[in-house]
């Protein structure tokens, strides 16, 4: 899966893509990401916001430095090729999402991150963006949302998860897991791992953390 990020702030991203799954997924080539920055299309002195006609506070992204970041990445199968523009008041994101465009054998996806008011409304029409928010609250900007995307499909992709971490998802998980203490003693108290976890009794075990 190629994932093509266009942003104003690809810095953003550095540490988190070198961490952990995700930078082992992209360190063995089952992900590969590229920047596209719309400040590289700027006009010297030139601001890369401008202000929003109506009026009203904040800025607004310039569409032709978009739009021409856009027209740099090389799109190799338009009917392979999501694109995702990010706004709070898209289309919310969730897994069944991810899964749907791994499943569908999207090869590429071009995630477009906005900031301040948001990005002029043109570059979603020309570029036939799906406008897609990541949950009811506003960020200052869509590098976050790119992340969170970014991370949601990958593991998805088979190979991504080690063979112990897809193994895990495949089974019934839960949010309340436990580890070694069996008995943690803490500020003179002892919190223990529930029985029912120790049993060995894998039935029990599922239905248990079905409910959790
Ligand atoms: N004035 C805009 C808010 C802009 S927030 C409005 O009312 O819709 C600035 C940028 O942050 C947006 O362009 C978008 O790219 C990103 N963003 C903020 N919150 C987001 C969310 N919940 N989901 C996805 N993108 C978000």
């Amino acid at each position: 899966m190629r994932f093509y990020i266009i942003t104003i702030f690809p810095q953003a991203f550095d540490s988190y893509l070198k961490e952990s799954i995700v930078g082992r997924a992209i360190r063995g080539k089952k992900i590969v990401v590229k920047f596209y920055n719309p400040m590289d299309f700027c006009e010297p002195k030139k601001r890369v916001d401008d202000r929003p006609y109506g009026g009203g506070p904040g800025m607004v992204l310039r569409p032709e430095l978009f739009l021409k970041a856009f027209s740099k990445i090389k799109i190799k199968d338009k009917k392979k090729t999501k694109i995702i523009l990010f706004s709070p008041s898209g289309k919310k994101f969730n897994t069944a999402y991810a899964k749907k465009l791994v499943k569908q054998k999207y090869t590429d996806i071009i995630l477009i991150s906005g900031r301040y008011e948001g990005i002029d409304a043109r570059v979603k029409k020309i570029s036939k963006a799906e406008e897609i928010s990541i949950g009811d609250y506003v960020l200052t900007g869509g590098e976050l949302p790119a992340m969170v995307l970014l991370d949601c499909i990958s593991r998805q992709i088979p190979g991504v998860l080690g063979k112990y971490e897809s193994l895990e998802e495949e089974r019934i998980s839960s949010s309340e897991v436990y580890t070694r203490p069996e008995v943690l003693k803490w500020k003179g108290k002892n919190h223990k791992v529930p029985k029912v976890l120790l049993s060995g009794h894998h039935d029990k075990i599922s239905f248990w953390r079905s409910k959790r």
